[in-house]
């Protein structure tokens, strides 16, 4: 079966180790089971080819996000579920490519920071309590929380898999992917 497709860019926001890529990988695998076009931007990707050279000052940050969402809008114009996974700190900018792509959902994935310092999934934490590295978000950078956020994955309190269905939910519900998928997370 084909499935019918609408371009949507899903924006991954939250800090190091909350769970943006894991989530957006497991979307990923299965929006591609299910047969649509669909395209992952994972911010630690992306820095190493189209932002490669841009640092974390706020205007490095900002520039980092505007290249993404640039590449992003192309993509939803073309009927292609684009998943963007990058801490994109700044609430201005974020709202910024919500204004620009137009299909956008935002996904607040969040986790404490006690926990994502405790997963510490790259020893980035640790190196940034160790004065390694500098402008580290949640450390010594800041992290402005969405505000209305289409959905909110609470990934110290739910599963993996719980988190992957709360995405996949709310693009059935705004009719980006129209299919008969059901989920458990919402029985
Ligand atoms: P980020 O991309 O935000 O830096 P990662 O996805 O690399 O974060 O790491 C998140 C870690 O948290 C992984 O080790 C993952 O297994 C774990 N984790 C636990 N619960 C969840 C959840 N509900 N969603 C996503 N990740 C989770």
């Amino acid at each position: 079966m084909k499935l019918q497709q609408d371009g949507v860019t899903v924006w991954f926001t939250g800090l190091s180790g909350a769970g943006k890529t894991t989530i957006s990988r497991n979307v990923e695998n299965e929006l591609r089971r299910m047969g649509c076009r669909v395209e992952l931007l994972d911010g630690d990707i992306v820095r190493q080819y189209l932002t490669k050279g841009l640092g974390f000052s706020k205007a490095d940050r900002n520039e980092n996000i505007r290249r993404i969402g640039f590449v992003a809008s192309l993509l939803t114009k073309n009927n292609v579920i684009v998943l963007v996974s990058a801490i994109s700190p700044y609430r201005d900018v974020r709202n910024e490519m919500r204004d620009d792509i137009g299909n956008f959902i935002e996904v607040y994935v969040n986790s404490p920071l006690s926990v994502c310092e405790q997963r510490d999934v790259k020893g980035l934490y640790k190196k940034a309590r160790a004065g390694e590295m500098k402008h580290f978000t949640g450390i010594d950078d800041p992290y402005e929380e969405p505000l209305c956020a289409e959905v909110e994955c609470k990934t110290d309190l739910e599963t993996i898999s719980e988190s992957t269905s709360k995405v996949l939910n709310k693009l059935e519900e705004l009719n980006y992917i129209r299919s008969m998928y059901l989920m458990q997370a919402s029985q």
